[in-house]
């Protein structure tokens, strides 16, 4: 199964990496709808797709106003599932596309997580989502596929007490958001967000098996935005596999 990360930015689009989008053409589940939604349209190979929304800060939705190009034409795609938060649904219907700001909205088909429990099936998979740390709220993802399992967290503060982690427990696959360095807790706790050593230390004390970071500050050029080549030596003899930094178009094989 394979994992395209089609943007690995937060808060805005930079030079090198557009905001949130991943995707798994397989089951056809995308995780947030950032501007990097425009790179989905080759990708499709299946007529539904759904969509996770963590929640609706425009870095994760604004990708939502590009889907009337992935209808029609070139992909076989005929119907959009949508999840989040019945508030996050409201907030998209009001706000993103009052006629305002976009003439006519796509057809989305509106799942309300509330609805749906906090565990339900969604394919193949089994995907429970969880409460994260972050103003106005957001939720994470676990999709425990028969052959492999995934998490997706962002946007969060990680801290050592913070109860979503008791759902990502020995998960083979987890990308979490790091929008902050190691020198910048006040404004990453301020805003809601996380550093390298805390996901590290927390990945490793609840069994992770490869660990993927991602929402990186725009602003930081390069390819260690966060400065995670000096404390990775810390985590060698810890059980974490494999720590890797999100690029934009890089593809992962899960299996
Ligand atoms: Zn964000
Ligand atoms: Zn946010």
């Amino acid at each position: 199964m394979k994992l395209h990360c089609l943007g690995t930015a937060g808060y805005h689009p930079s030079e090198s990496r557009h905001t949130a989008c991943f995707f798994l053409p397989g089951p056809g589940i995308a995780l947030d709808a950032g501007t990097s939604v425009f790179r989905l349209q080759p990708l499709i190979q299946t007529k539904s797709i759904s969509i996770l929304l963590s929640h609706t800060h425009l870095d994760h939705v604004m990708g939502l106003t590009f889907f009337w190009d992935l209808l029609g034409g070139n992909t076989p795609l005929e119907r959009i599932e949508l999840y989040a938060k019945q508030d996050k649904i409201d907030a998209i219907q009001e706000h993103l596309f009052h006629p305002s700001l976009f003439p006519v909205i796509p057809p989305f088909q509106w799942r309300p997580l509330e609805s749906l429990g906090s565990t339900f099936k969604l394919g193949a998979a089994q995907c429970t989502w969880f409460d994260l740390e972050h103003p106005g709220g957001a939720v994470g993802y676990r999709l425990d596929f028969p052959e492999v399992s995934l998490a997706y967290v962002t946007d969060t503060t990680c801290e050592d007490d913070s109860d979503y982690w008791r759902n990502i427990q020995g998960v083979d696959w987890l990308i979490h958001e790091c929008n902050f360095t190691d020198s910048e807790t006040k404004m990453a706790r301020h805003t809601g967000h996380s550093w390298p050593s805390a996901v590290l230390a927390n990945s490793a004390k609840h069994g992770v098996e490869r660990l993927v970071l991602t929402h990186f500050n725009p602003m930081v050029q390069g390819l260690d935005p966060v400065g995670l080549e000096p404390i990775l030596g810390q985590y060698k003899a810890r059980p974490v596999r494999w720590i890797e930094l999100a690029q934009d178009n890089t593809v992962y094989d899960l299996l």
